[in-house]
């Protein structure tokens, strides 16, 4: 009852959300934990409650200033005493109030925490701790997809907090994620808490297009349709130029578009999100800068303009849409030429591991991109989760009747051709040779392939020239690539 009652009194919450109560209970217990949950669905309680209850201090380890200073400014208001600290920051007052255990819950960036010397936890040791809690857990895998060197540092605090319960938190972790924050914790024998990730109230949507003005036009269009209704809409871009030109265009027919990009000085950023957050601008465009901490319950639309990095990353995007449980859409817009950015993004990398674990989570993308079947099995298949279903009846795959068809014999002429192509043409110049286009390059390639197609190669440019006078390839090919993956 003491818990309902502190949930009472402090949030005027009646009931706890799922696995809340059990997390809580666990970590009142001294057990470490790993909570697993989708953003929206109440992880934060789970270490705010603990300091309440136990009267002891809570440390909970963040990787962004700006995050922290909302979540104390917000606990501050229920009457919760917290603070937070970090290396960027002086105030000696804070540091000494906080050793002597005068906060519930005291906030840190991974750096302060490690390099606060070993007599101000202590001190605080004395006063009482009742929880590590490291928030955005996913930063300390080297195969997550916000890799943190700061956050590797953190087993640190575990040699100097041997019998404190430390509790991971996250949105997104594959299985390989999930295992690394175990062990880079050293979390002994943790209790394991995972939620559903299906967002049952968002829509997923993907479509493939031709980048350049006649789709901005497009996209335009439907973002003035959008708006006409409330809520907010974020488009994410993955260049800072898309960023300016979209922007300019909403502006243009007269919607409320503001930017947020990592070119943009600190304080014309946190203009831009207050903005957005006081409903002044309809629409936000930004990079992925615009990330962590965007807690606006009403976001109605989130729109992907280019493949994402990784699919980790895009569920995390595009579940900022609807968080008050309200039908929301997220739509994503790729073309072909976003997937020639692997290397671009590889170099990001700093050791094999996690250029590996960059393709991959890369490839997982394109695959949700080109898939031809249920979007919301794939991504829950993805993190994990069963999803017993063929179709979930919400995403573009589920309700947009499409015909299917024997494509076999083209999807083989097309692999041929690749081959013969020697692989390393990309996809165009294929194209090109079964359309039987006079290019100067296809045609040198049509010879190619009579040198290297040693048997029938007559047959195969027939039958291409047949192909290309009554199909659309580009429609085949999108097709074709759903079924590369089965015939990888
Ligand atoms: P997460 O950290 O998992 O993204 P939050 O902790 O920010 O989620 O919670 C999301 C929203 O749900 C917040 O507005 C929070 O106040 C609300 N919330 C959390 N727990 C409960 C509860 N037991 N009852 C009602 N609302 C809750
Ligand atoms: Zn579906």
């Amino acid at each position: 009852m003491e818990m309902e009652s502190t949930l009472k009194e402090y949030y005027g919450f009646s009931t706890f959300r799922p696995y809340q109560k059990e997390i809580i209970e666990k970590i009142l217990g001294g057990r470490d934990s790993l909570v697993v949950m989708a953003t929206g669905s109440g992880k934060s309680l789970c270490y705010q409650v603990p300091p309440l209850i136990a009267k002891k201090t809570a440390i909970v380890i963040s990787p962004l200033i700006s995050l922290m200073q909302d979540q104390v400014m917000a606990l501050k208001q229920r009457g919760i005493k917290a603070e937070h600290l970090s290396t960027a920051q002086t105030n000696l007052s804070a540091q000494r109030n906080a050793e002597n255990g005068e906060y519930d819950i005291l906030y840190m960036t991974p750096e302060k925490a490690c390099f606060v010397p070993n007599s101000f936890w202590s001190r605080l040791l004395t006063t009482g701790i009742c929880l590590v809690a490291v928030d955005e857990a996913h930063c300390i895998s080297e195969w997550g997809h916000d890799f943190r060197v700061e956050y590797k540092q953190l087993y640190k605090l575990r040699d100097v907090l041997l019998d404190v319960p430390f509790v991971g938190l996250t949105a997104t972790a594959t299985e390989k994620v999930r295992n690394d924050i175990v062990d880079s914790l050293r979390m002994k024998d943790p209790h394991v808490a995972i939620g559903s990730f299906d967002r049952k109230n968002l829509y997923y949507g993907v479509k493939s297009i031709n980048r350049g003005s006649s789709f901005v036009d497009e996209l335009v269009a439907q973002i003035s349709k959008h708006v006409a209704n409330a809520g907010s809409t974020i488009v994410y871009c993955t260049t800072i130029k898309d960023v300016q030109e979209i922007t300019k265009s909403l502006c243009e027919v007269g919607i409320k578009a503001g930017m947020y990009h990592g070119q943009m000085s600190n304080k014309a950023r946190e203009e831009s999100h207050r903005s957005f957050i006081r409903d002044e601008l309809q629409v936000m465009v930004a990079t992925i800068a615009f990330g962590m901490g965007i807690d606006k319950p009403d976001i109605r639309h989130v729109i992907h303009y280019g493949c994402p990095k990784s699919l980790e990353s895009y569920y995390q995007e595009s579940g900022r849409c609807g968080r008050d449980g309200i039908t929301s859409d997220c739509w994503l817009y790729f073309s072909r030429s976003d997937f020639g950015k692997a290397e671009f993004y590889c170099g990001e990398a700093s050791s094999v591991n996690q250029k590996k674990a960059i393709m991959d989570s890369f490839m997982a993308a394109q695959r949700y991109c080109m898939k031809a079947t249920c979007r919301r099995k794939l991504l829950l298949e993805y993190f994990g989760e069963t999803f017993a279903s063929n179709k979930c009846g919400n995403c573009d795959n589920c309700t947009d009747s499409k015909e299917e068809s024997d494509i076999s014999r083209e999807a083989f002429l097309l692999m041929g051709c690749i081959q013969s192509c020697g692989g390393y043409w990309g996809l165009n110049l294929p194209i090109d040779v079964l359309r039987g286009s006079r290019h100067r390059n296809a045609q040198s390639v049509e010879v190619l392939m009579i040198v290297l197609v040693d048997r029938r190669p007559r047959r195969l440019l027939k039958t291409s020239l047949t192909i290309s006078h009554t199909m659309d390839l580009e429609k085949i090919f999108q097709q074709i690539g759903g079924r590369c993956w089965v015939f990888n």
